[in-house]
């Protein structure tokens, strides 16, 4: 049977519809599937009675997402569609939020460090300066520090480099163990994306991007992909019911999900692919009468709250200090993230006692809030983000050296790179590759894929 479309993509999260808005551009029938109801995967958004409220991703930066921005560009986005965050960031150190975290300035201010400590965040910061064209994301396989887990690597410095930096960062922004996260990814992502200062967040909410992708992309939500397999030439996507051929089919969901949909992946695919774990990650969004915020001298807008100083939680997002227009006049919005020794536990347990367990840990760092709560809303993610491995690093050079197939790859696993950024980047290297495999030359003009090419 002849394939009825050229590309398939399953999963319309920002990898897939990158990959999908590339195609397109090179004049390729697509069509995308996507299980859910709604587009944007894990930087989906959801409205409720005035409030906007980001289910996953929180912010992109000014500065290491060059190929969001060209894409934010080709949609006709401008900066004012993607404004600065308020407030900084702050950990939570003996009774009181430190502010920042991840500023230039933080081996003067301390951010939470002992002196000793500020010291060697000085010098580790200087030894990373001087190989910083060595930390390239995309290429995390070959930093200075090797297949080094967050702990290892933070192991000569001071305890307070681990404890009150490294883990705090890594627990709430990735869900990762730093005894079994590698260091090069988390140290890459900090160089490249820059201080705080530097975020922002979509102004309509963080699914704005994919939302955008998806206007004249035919998208089939509501519609779950049960398996692809390679048909000798083309691919086969199988649904509950009935099957679709496409002369390509490019995988755009999480790895784990990737492998179970694709049972006869090539020996070249499958050590990467079951490698690449990814941490889940439990968020509650807590929709409050008005807007209480943790006590600092200066507005925060992400308190972490280290794993030496708290069980239950990672983290306490104050989303209206990030971006004003998320709630309604005089309302707060405050998004409470599970620690990574409680996730797991959490996930089991109903979405109402997993909120009831998160908000009364939150009381100590913004008393009142279990009073202020009008509503909450649960984000629960089994795959959340890339775990980045010590085995996963080591796979990757050989997943990237496979040859182009009729299924392909995306995500931000494939990037090994826990952030959209890494997601963009993977959907422009997909369809970069089903390009070639299907004769046609890449679109010309400022393209998301050029680095991406050459490393590839
Ligand atoms: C809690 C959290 C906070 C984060 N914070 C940030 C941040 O602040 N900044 C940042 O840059 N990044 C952040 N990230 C990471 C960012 O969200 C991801 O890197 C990015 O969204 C991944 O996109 P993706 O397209 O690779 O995967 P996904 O978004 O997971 O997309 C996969 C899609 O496939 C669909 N799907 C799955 N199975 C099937 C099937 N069988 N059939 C059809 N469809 C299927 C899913 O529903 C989903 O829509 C965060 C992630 C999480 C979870």
């Amino acid at each position: 049977m002849t394939p009825e479309i050229d590309v398939a993509v399953v999963g319309a999260g920002i990898a897939g519809l990158t990959t999908a808005h590339e195609l397109r551009r090179a004049g390729l029938s697509v069509r995308v599937y996507e299980h859910l109801p709604q587009v944007g995967g894990r930087m989906r958004s959801v409205r409720h009675e005035g409030w906007t409220v980001d289910t996953g991703a929180e912010q992109v930066s000014s500065r290491g997402y060059r190929a969001t921005w060209e894409l934010l560009r080709r949609v006709g986005a401008t900066r004012m569609d993607v404004p600065r965050v308020g407030g900084g960031v702050a950990v939570w150190r003996d009774g009181r939020a430190r502010l920042g975290v991840g500023e230039n300035t933080a081996v003067f201010t301390g951010a939470g460090l002992s002196g000793r400590a500020r010291l060697d965040l000085a010098a580790f910061s200087a030894w990373a300066g001087r190989r910083r064209a060595r930390f390239d994301g995309d290429r995390p396989e070959n930093t200075p520090l090797g297949a080094a887990t967050v702990r290892e690597t933070a192991a000569p410095y001071h305890a307070d480099l681990h404890d009150y930096l490294f883990q705090p960062v890594a627990g709430c922004f990735f869900g990762w163990d730093t005894a079994r996260s590698a260091a090069a990814p988390l140290v890459s992502l900090l160089l490249e994306s820059g201080a705080p200062s530097d975020w922002r967040t979509y102004r309509d909410g963080m699914d704005f991007l994919a939302r955008r992708l998806a206007d004249g992309t035919d998208v089939e939500t509501g519609r779950a992909v049960r398996e692809v397999t390679d048909g000798g030439g083309h691919a086969v996507l199988r649904f509950e019911e009935g099957e679709v051929r496409a002369r390509a089919a490019v995988l755009a969901v999480p790895a784990p999900v990737a492998a179970a949909l694709r049972p006869d992946a090539p020996a070249d695919e499958r050590p990467f692919l079951d490698a690449c774990a990814f941490t889940p990650m439990l968020k509650v969004s807590c929709l409050l009468d008005r807007p209480l915020t943790p006590s600092a001298r200066r507005p925060v807008h992400i308190l972490l709250t280290p794993a030496v100083e708290e069980d239950v939680l990672s983290g306490v997002v104050v989303d209206h200090v990030k971006d004003p227009g998320r709630v309604p006049g005089g309302r707060g919005l405050i998004t409470l993230v599970a620690g990574p020794r409680r996730v797991r536990q959490l996930l089991d347990a109903s979405p109402d006692e997993a909120a009831d367990v998160l908000v009364g840990a939150a009381e100590r760092y913004v008393p009142g809030i279990g009073a202020a709560r009008l509503h909450h809303l649960v984000h629960a993610f089994r795959h959340g983000l890339p775990e980045a491995g010590p085995q996963a690093l080591r796979e990757r050079p050989g997943f990237l050296s496979r040859p182009v197939r009729a299924v392909e790859y995306a995500g931000d696993w494939v990037t090994l790179r826990p952030a959209s950024e890494g997601a963009v980047r993977a959907g422009a290297l997909a369809a970069s590759r089903v390009l070639s495999r299907l004769g046609r030359r890449t679109p010309s003009g400022p393209n998301p894929t050029e680095e991406i090419r050459a490393t590839a």
